[in-house]
């Protein structure tokens, strides 16, 4: 099963991105769309015993995947508070594909600022590798209305122990995530 993730960068001010990444932000929010509905499918195969694989089953018999893919709105603080819609997926493990794990995958604003294409500037964060943990209480699942998608309900807040950082050559954006608010270490 190979999944491509996409999260959507909600641009607040445009003029500190380029004029090119509006366009690709629209066909990533397309794209979501699409995997969203294939989820759904998903999901209500597995609701009715229908499993396409055993993954499928197992992905059916978790929370986080009964409607839709759970979604995640990060605030970047130190780019202008522009926001980014991530989703959290099952995805199975890296060193024994018979298990499944939750992985979110964010953007670098740093690359994406210089010129790198949204698709190379994604950070994968796996549980295996960086410990997060999503906090799902009602208070941090109030619906959010995000600028150009509309209103969100988040699944939660995300938080991370660790610090994570962009491999990318020349980059070492490095950040930590409190409560889905992204600061730069
Ligand atoms: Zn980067």
């Amino acid at each position: 099963m190979s999944k491509e993730i996409f999260p959507t960068i909600i641009v607040k001010d445009s003029a500190v991105l380029p004029d090119s990444f509006q366009n690709e932000m629209r066909v990533r929010e397309e794209n979501a769309k699409v995997r969203r509905a294939h989820q759904d499918k998903q999901a209500s195969m597995s609701k009715q015993g229908v499993g396409v694989d055993g993954s499928i089953a197992r992905l059916g018999n978790n929370n986080f995947i009964k409607n839709d893919a759970p979604r995640l709105v990060l605030t970047y603080r130190d780019y202008h508070n522009q926001q980014c819609i991530a989703e959290a997926t099952m995805v199975p493990k890296l060193d024994k594909p018979s298990e499944v794990e939750m992985m979110f995958t964010l953007v670098c604003l740093k690359c994406v600022n210089r010129g790198v294409p949204m698709a190379e500037a994604q950070l994968m964060v796996r549980e295996s590798h960086r410990k997060f943990w999503i906090d799902d209480r009602p208070q941090h699942k109030r619906p959010q209305f995000v600028e150009h998608v509309g209103v969100v309900n988040p699944a939660g807040v995300v938080s991370t122990k660790d610090t994570i950082r962009c491999s990318n050559f020349n980059c070492g954006w490095t950040i930590r995530i409190n409560d889905s608010v992204v600061e730069e270490i």
